[in-house]
């Protein structure tokens, strides 16, 4: 018997394989998308492994092969069909023309040398990327504004989740493909050395948006802007090793008088929330072992933030995080998870230093923070709670309450979602008309929701549209050279980077990884990576 683990991207590949239709929800079925994992029926599972091979991120193995720490999903891969004994597993169903267990819509007849420019390399830009290799003959130059692609999965995902970024070696696949041009350190936007979506207009037939969601929505509260309060994007990026995020949350060390507390209040409980405190009150000699940014890890060892306290607005039933990161915050070594849930339930005092003999994750639900107090840098935070008002004191506060798309100028932006301004995932200007071969895709296109399969069914349905439109003659094709597009950003972007480019600064942090028994240590430097990629210095 098979099982699927935590790392599980839902982007079911492991559906289209297994025989006997096992692994559920489907994308056809109620739940994709929402449900954290997918799930092995136990009682059908073949055994045939089909599945753990066609996984692109090492989530599922066999029962007996798992690790202690894994070993708890035997029981939530069955408990999924106990408590869903509608879902019915077996063999799949065979389309009886076709003799295929999968239908794809055919394709229209296209024109042919259509050319297409897709912006971002995160998880929605890979899977629209598959999709126009599979389903068009069409050139794709695909652009990146960092020099290496992965988007979030490279930026985001929390670095002990390895087996979750192997999503990017299929992505790795499709950037060698004969119609792709990579061009990454290319930045969409209108600044100088930048490209114009107008001028990505003009010398393509189609362009698409799959840039993500980077910015952090805001509390809106006093104190949000004190050094020391910072957002879950700034947070993650910085141990993650995003290039430009160097400085880091400025911890408050503390005096002699005044102490640090050893504590860190994230606000929010989603699955980042859940990320940011595990890897905020890990063990550091754990977090050693991963890709984590060494700047980070100096800090984490030096602060040793022992104490991690989550602040949830509603009850603990209503929490945003999924079961599966829930659970495996248990598993971390030498952590304690702490739930305070009822309504009136006294809360302990936070006013102290937390304990240095222990590590804990502290879950305090039905607590909205109010204000956000110290000087000159964050010391405390008042939160409401059902039974009154609370002082935490804190040498961090981090709001992780969600995230915003960036505006690109001169692509219309529904500021009030954090969107770009789209009509199913077809752009539209300020009048809401179509904009003829504009489309957005992934958390840009329906906002940050979702994990990495979520954006496989969103992207494909948007190349689907835009195959329509081609075939329907609603867009207008461009009138410029082949080579014009490349020329202008040779021209504009002094260190313009390709896939050979790309492949060496894989390499070279590969390489550096080995060297201390880790996946990999990025570069975090824009001029590192540049010169990796075989850049010079004038
Ligand atoms: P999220 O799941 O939408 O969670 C946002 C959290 O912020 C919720 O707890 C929400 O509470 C709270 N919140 C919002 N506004 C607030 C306010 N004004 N005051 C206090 N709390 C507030 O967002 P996320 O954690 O950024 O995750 C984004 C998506 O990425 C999710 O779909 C997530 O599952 C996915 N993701 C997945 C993984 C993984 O699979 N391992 C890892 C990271 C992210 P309410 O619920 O009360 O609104």
């Amino acid at each position: 018997m098979f099982v699927i683990t935590q790392s599980c991207c839902s982007d079911a590949a492991c559906v289209s394989v297994c025989p006997v239709n096992c692994i559920h929800p489907t994308p056809e079925e109620r739940g994709f998308g929402s449900s954290d994992i997918l799930h092995i029926d136990p009682e059908a599972c073949i055994d045939c492994g089909a599945c753990a091979d066609a996984c692109p991120v090492d989530a599922i193995y066999p029962a007996d092969k798992l690790g202690t720490r894994d070993k708890v999903f035997i029981d939530i891969n069955a408990d999924f069909y106990k408590n869903n004994p509608d879902v019915k597993s077996g063999w799949a169903p065979v389309d009886e023309e076709s003799g295929s267990t999968v239908n794809y819509p055919d394709v229209p007849k296209l024109p042919a040398g259509l050319r297409v420019a897709l912006v971002g390399t995160g998880p929605s830009g890979g899977y629209a990327l598959r999709t126009l290799l599979d389903r068009t003959e069409a050139q794709v130059t695909v652009i990146d504004k960092l020099p290496t692609p992965g988007g979030l999965v490279r930026a985001g995902v929390a670095p002990d989740h390895p087996g979750t970024k192997g999503v990017l070696r299929g992505f790795d696949l499709l950037y060698r493909d004969p119609r792709v041009t990579m061009m990454t350190n290319v930045t969409v936007g209108d600044g100088p050395g930048e490209i114009t979506p107008a001028e990505l207009a003009e010398h393509f037939d189609a362009v698409f948006y799959a840039v993500g969601a980077s910015e952090s929505r805001r509390l809106g509260i006093p104190g949000e802007d004190l050094p020391g309060s910072t957002s879950a994007t700034d947070l993650v990026a910085w141990y993650n090793g995003v290039p430009g995020v160097d400085a880091g949350p400025p911890l408050r060390r503390g005096t002699t008088d005044d102490p640090a507390t050893g504590r860190a209040v994230v606000v929010g409980t989603g699955n980042v929330a859940l990320d940011v405190a595990r890897i905020l009150v890990s063990p550091p000699d754990l977090l050693a072992t991963t890709d984590i940014a060494d700047r980070a890890l100096d800090i984490l060892r030096e602060q040793n933030v022992h104490e991690v306290v989550l602040l949830g607005r509603r009850d603990q039933a209503s929490a945003a995080y999924t079961a599966a990161e829930y659970r495996a915050l248990s598993e971390i070594p030498g952590v304690d998870v702490e739930v305070i849930d009822g309504l009136d339930d006294e809360v302990p005092s936070f006013a102290e230093p937390a304990d240095p003999a222990r590590r804990r994750i502290v879950f305090l639900f039905h607590s909205s923070p109010e204000e956000i107090t110290g000087d000159p840098q964050v010391a405390s935070i008042t939160v409401r709670t059902g039974e009154g008002r609370h002082h935490i004191a804190t040498d961090l506060v981090v709001r992780s309450i969600g995230y915003r798309s960036t505006p690109i100028p001169g692509v219309m932006f529904d500021d009030q979602r954090g969107v770009f301004g789209n009509v199913d995932g077809r752009l539209v200007d300020e009048t809401g008309g179509i904009v003829p071969g504009g489309y957005v895709l992934g958390w840009a296109k329906r906002g940050p929701s979702g994990g990495i399969g979520a954006n496989k069914m969103c992207a494909t349905s948007t190349v689907e549209d835009f195959i329509d439109d081609v075939a329907a003659g609603r867009l207008k094709r461009t009138e410029r050279e082949p080579g014009a597009f490349g020329a202008l950003v040779r021209k504009r972007v002094r260190t313009v980077i390709g896939y050979r480019g790309m492949r060496a600064i894989d390499r070279q942090e590969r390489r550096r990884g080995l060297e201390q028994g880790r996946p990999r240590v990025k570069f975090t430097q824009m001029a590192e990576m540049v010169g990796a990629a075989g850049w010079r210095r004038t």
